[in-house]
């Protein structure tokens, strides 16, 4: 039986990797739905490729123009933020990717657990914003998060046939991204053009300038807590230039497995789909005659700063990261339009802690709130 998957953000970085995937294995998936925000050419011709069942764009103003072009074809047009949500809970679906980027992510994200699909994760921020929500959402409807997250999926890996063996600790790899090696007088000036420069992995915008500003560690680390059920001082972040070691495991014993493989999505996506078989894959091996050396660091939390605010925010709990995530997405829409400073996101940042009301148990409504108002104190505090 093949499975029906849902792509939400089939025209991204990660969702183009999945269809990639799907292509290479027909006889074993099927794109049932995709979805984009505003790419709609990229989303025509991806449906005219796939044929999926529905196609979703997120952004109404484009849904003339996607209606028109699908014209031709059995393919069912929806628009807009609600159509997203709803299209997730469509009976015949099995797996849904969360491969949009940001909180927009959380919404579809409930509503496609609720449905009981099998979530592959990739949108981190869901997680972020609102792990104990979701993970109490997954267990009441006995929903499997699988993630797709790189560092996420070498843990998952590793835990594989280790049922009832405790964790000692989670030791997240960090590439330490184009500004590894700089000071903080150098990251100063550094522009959006040097940090959309990722040494190692292809992503969409926002994940690079995490990724540049170490954002994405922190958040990662997050992840990790409600991913594996871990204690934050048991999660550990060393960071590896050469992304070949993808994350690692310790064990109680002091074992330590990791994972390895060439910096390659496709491969963590596909393991997400397949679990727990491993199916063949086409995409490059791991060269150790060319790979002669891995070598280790520790992060610098004093020129990264978002990476300690990160963990004050995960230490803090309640809406803190949520506040995090959303002044976090402000400074790099910001920052990809000139307005800040990249050492000036985590001055805003900061301060959008310090202001907006903590909650310690928040509901949904409250990330929805907290959400909105951390935008809001963020913007203002650009403006200046
Ligand atoms: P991209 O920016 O490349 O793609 C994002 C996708 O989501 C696009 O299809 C985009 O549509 C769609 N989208 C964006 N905003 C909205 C919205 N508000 N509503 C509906 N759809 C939206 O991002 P990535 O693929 O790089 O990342 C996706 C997620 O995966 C992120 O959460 C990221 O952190 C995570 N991730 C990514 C990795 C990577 O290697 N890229 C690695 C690990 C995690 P459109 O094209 O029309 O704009
Ligand atoms: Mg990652």
């Amino acid at each position: 039986m093949k499975k029906l998957i849902a792509i939400l953000g089939s025209t991204g970085s990660i969702g183009t990797q999945a269809l990639q995937v799907i292509e290479e294995h027909p006889d074993k998936y099927e794109a049932y739905v995709l979805t984009a925000n505003n790419r709609v050419d990229e989303l025509i011709a991806q449906a005219r490729k796939f044929k999926p069942e529905a196609v979703v764009i997120a952004n109404k103003s484009k849904y003339p123009q996607l209606k028109e072009a699908l014209a031709d074809l059995p393919i069912k047009v929806y628009a807009g933020e609600e159509a997203l949500c709803q299209i997730v809970q469509e009976k015949a679906i099995d797996i849904v990717l969360t491969a949009m980027v940001g909180y927009a992510g959380l919404r579809p994200t409930m509503n496609a657990i609720r449905a009981r699909k099998a979530i592959a994760l990739a949108n981190k921020e869901t997680l972020v914003v609102a792990g104990e929500l979701i993970n109490a959402l997954a267990r009441v409807n006995r929903t499997p998060i699988l993630p797709v997250d790189s560092e996420h999926s070498a843990v998952f890996q590793c835990l594989a046939g280790e049922a009832g063996n405790a964790i000692e600790k989670v030791i997240l790899t960090a590439s330490g991204g184009p500004f590894r090696t700089f000071s903080h007088e150098q990251l100063k000036t550094v522009t959006k053009e040097q940090a959309l420069r990722h040494p190692n992995w292809d992503m969409g915008a926002k994940i690079t300038i995490d990724s540049a500003s170490m954002m994405n560690k922190g958040f990662e680390v997050i992840e990790a807590k409600w991913l594996f059920g871990v204690r934050p001082d048991q999660i550990e972040v060393v960071v590896h230039p050469q992304s070949v070691i993808h994350s690692m495991v310790q064990f109680a014993d002091g074992a330590v497995k990791a994972q390895l493989g060439m910096p390659d999505m496709r491969l963590p996506i596909q393991y997400a789909f397949s679990y727990p078989n491993r199916l063949q894959a086409s995409f490059p091996r791991l060269d150790f005659t060319r790979c002669t050396e891995l070598t280790f660091e520790q992060p610098d939390t004093t020129r990264f700063r978002n990476l300690a605010l990160a963990y004050e925010a995960l230490h803090r709990a309640g809406n803190m990261p949520c506040i995090v995530n959303a002044a976090n997405e402000v400074c790099v829409a910001a920052f990809l339009h000139d307005r800040i400073s990249f050492l000036g996101m985590s001055d805003v940042i900061e301060k959008t802690m310090e202001r907006v009301s903590f909650i310690s148990k928040p509901a949904y409504e409250d990330y929805v709130a907290t959400d909105a108002e951390a935008r809001r104190v963020a913007e203002e505090i650009i403006r200046g």
